[in-house]
């Protein structure tokens, strides 16, 4: 399953910046430095974790390359554990090509997508979840779900699941040397014991899982579509978010002809955003919800941020609209409030059409009422801060430690739960120890492949392959 020849890549990402890392690891790293490498000194001769100045050299026919900067750092204290040699090139992305080709010819081997990472892995610098935190740092959308992803890296994850673990795997032995020694003296497993450790487990994994929803969101995002009449002020809401224009904001009904999606960052978490205005084309929206496109983004949405426009004031046509996305969690704008009241001064408001329904679907739904202004800027503060408070129960800064982010995770903590659920209806319906110890086995072996102890190669190539190529 392991290679340990000597592989190489570029390091950063491609783009217009003119310097840029080829990395080289492996057994001849050294070796492929000391031919294209001519500085003051010989790579044999420099010291561990040390930077050089100096040039890269064709040594086919001594052209120059590149004026460089070169680190050598000496395995194992290296990131794959490997020797590696880092070339920190200036000429831009051709000529760092040029540098990656070099190093090829002379013995290196193009890296596959993750696979620094996945040697850092084999060779047991990093466990499982700790490689899969690197992809989610490279993925990360915002800062939030990258601190996510860094507290994963340092391994907060897994000494969540390794303390689980190694719970069962106790208790594994304990309930076998009591089936397997009957004789000896030993301290026998009871059943009550075996029923308060799962227990225990089983808490410890639920709250693990309970975890993961939050983790989820603060990594991929939530989907929120905004909804209202033509010139609620739809579009208006998408540039305050955003904070520039990008929406096409005019008077006239059908400006907007495209179902407009933006990644906004609200308090940390990922927000798209999805202004159905293009659906006016067709009609009135809130009249003819019926719309296939609208129902869609309805269907599919995590949010639902539903426009009112204050001077129209709340009308059947909205209540229906209301009722139809039930279920969902929804935030009310009562949009234009600058036109019906002044700052401050709430006097009108009360005398706004429909309110009293509106009020009414709000105590019974428990649906948040929002007064903005798109003019001003009213209410967006009130807004986003709804939105964190809907979906991670606001501040998240304290529980963050240990946060589960990945589908993979979350689906073999599911499985494990599963297996020590069963466990404790055997015990339950009074099975004999050793079939329960089956299910106990079995939930160890889930959280095993979480941390990689008990992981196949083919899961393990899926999970490098969705590196880029250099980390
Ligand atoms: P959409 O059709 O729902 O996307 O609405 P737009 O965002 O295009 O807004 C329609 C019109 O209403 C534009 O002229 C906006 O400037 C105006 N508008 C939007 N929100 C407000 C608001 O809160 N107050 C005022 N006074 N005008 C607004």
């Amino acid at each position: 399953m392991f290679n340990n020849d000597t592989i190489a890549a570029i390091s950063t990402s491609y783009g217009s910046g003119g310097i840029g890392i080829v990395r080289i690891s492996g057994e001849k790293a050294f070796e492929i430095a000391e031919r294209i490498f001519k500085g003051k000194k010989s790579i044999r001769q420099v010291k561990s974790h040390t930077i050089h100045y100096g040039k890269i050299v064709d040594p086919q026919d001594g052209s120059i390359i590149d004026e460089v900067l070169l680190t050598k750092m000496d395995g194992p204290s290296t990131f794959t554990r490997e020797n590696i040699i880092e070339i920190n090139c200036h000429g831009g992305i051709i000529v760092l090509k040029k540098v990656l080709e070099l190093v090829i010819r002379e013995g290196a081997r193009l890296a596959e997508p993750g696979e620094f990472t996945k040697r850092a892995f084999l060779n047991g610098r990093i466990d499982l979840t700790q490689a899969e935190a690197v992809i989610d740092i490279i993925n990360a959308k915002t800062a939030r779900s990258s601190k996510v992803a860094l507290e994963q890296l340092e391994g907060k994850l897994s000494v969540k699941i390794k303390a689980a673990r190694d719970k069962l795997v106790g208790l594994i032995a304990h309930i076998e040397a009591t089936l397997d020694y009957p004789e000896e003296d030993i301290d026998k497993i009871t059943e009550m014991q075996i029923y308060n450790s799962l227990e225990e487990i089983r808490n410890m994994l639920s709250d693990l899982l309970s975890g993961f929803d939050k983790g989820k969101i603060i990594k991929e995002g939530i989907k929120a579509v905004i909804i209202g009449r033509p010139n609620v002020g739809k579009s208006s809401l998408l540039n305050q978010l955003t904070g520039y224009s990008r929406a096409i904001v005019t008077d006239i009904p059908g400006t907007t002809r495209d179902i407009i999606e933006e990644y906004i960052n609200i308090q940390g978490i990922p927000v798209r955003v999805i202004d159905t205005a293009g659906i006016r084309e067709t009609g009135d929206i809130v009249e003819k919800i019926g719309v296939e496109k609208t129902k869609k983004a309805i269907e599919s949405a995590d949010l639902i941020i539903m426009m009112i426009d204050a001077v129209d004031g709340f009308t059947q046509a909205d209540a229906n609209v209301l009722r139809f996305i039930k279920g969902k969690k929804i935030i009310v704008l009562l949009n234009k409030i600058d036109l019906v009241e002044n700052e401050g001064d709430t006097s009108k408001f009360h005398e706004l059409k429909g309110i009293n329904e509106l009020k009414s679907i709000q105590e019974l739904e428990g649906i948040t009422i929002i007064k903005t202004s798109m003019k001003d800027g009213r209410g967006i503060n009130d807004l986003e801060k709804e939105i964190s408070r809907l979906f991670i129960g606001g501040e998240i800064d304290t529980d963050i430690e240990g946060l589960m982010t990945n589908v993979r995770h979350a689906s073999l903590v599911e499985k494990a739960l599963n297996s020590i659920n069963d466990a404790i209806i055997a015990y339950h319906e009074g099975m004999p120890m050793d079939c329960i110890v089956i299910d106990i086995r079995n939930a160890a072996q889930y959280l095993g492949e979480i941390t990689g102890e008990t992981v196949s190669d083919e899961i393990l190539n899926h999970i490098f392959s969705r590196f880029c190529i250099g980390k």
